[in-house]
């Protein structure tokens, strides 16, 4: 049943929940980016620092917050997957991740990929997407605010170089993430919704 199917998926989040991946102050923070949903309470802080493995720069992600179980579940799994990456990599995770809390990919439960398929789950619960997509919004607006294209550092001078996870955090160096975004944009592409947005 529909129910049973929902459970695969939950068991994986309950897991990344109850023993989160990744959950701390990263040692060396170079970026740090908040992200909220006033809606849901959700409120996080991704950490990313880059490290050169073989030529390559990799990233290594923490996160830090609090908020509900998807949430938290989906910033462990985020973190977990993002491990090691390239900015790159990293974004063609962020744009996997996207596919599946919206549902636009199918996913099967008894064959799942990787513990990011069990966000799927959450796209049978539109008014939890957004709860899914606050870490991967969140580690976007990082990537883009510090990467451009070709994912090399932009030239321009950025005051959270240094180990702002040493500091006590100042506030004013985080920009919220508006993760409404994310929503109107689903909204957009959803047929149903734009009919209703222009009555003719
Ligand atoms: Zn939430």
């Amino acid at each position: 049943s529909n129910q049973e199917l929902a459970g695969l998926y939950q068991e994986t989040i309950i897991d990344h929940y109850k023993r989160p991946r990744h959950k701390s102050k990263a040692g060396h923070c170079s970026f740090c980016q908040e992200g909220k949903n006033p809606l849901c309470g959700d409120s996080l802080i991704v950490y990313c620092e880059l490290v050169e493995k073989q030529d390559q720069k990799v990233m290594k992600t923490f996160f830090e917050g609090s908020g509900c179980s998807i949430s938290q579940a989906s910033a462990s799994i985020m973190c977990d997957l993002t491990q090691n990456t390239t900015i790159e990599e990293a974004r063609k995770l962020i744009e996997r991740a996207e596919l599946t809390y919206t549902g636009r990919i199918q996913i099967d439960p008894d064959n799942m990929d990787s513990d990011l398929d069990a966000l799927y789950g959450v796209s049978q619960f539109p008014v939890r997407i957004k709860c899914a997509a606050l870490p991967w919004k969140t580690l976007e607006f990082l990537l883009s605010n510090h990467f451009d294209e070709q994912g090399n550092l932009r030239d321009k001078p950025c005051d959270k170089m240094q180990a702002c996870s040493r500091q006590t955090k100042d506030p004013r160096k985080l920009k919220i993430v508006n993760t409404e975004e994310s929503a109107e944009a689903l909204r957009e592409e959803s047929p149903k919704s734009s009919a209703q947005n222009n009555p003719s």
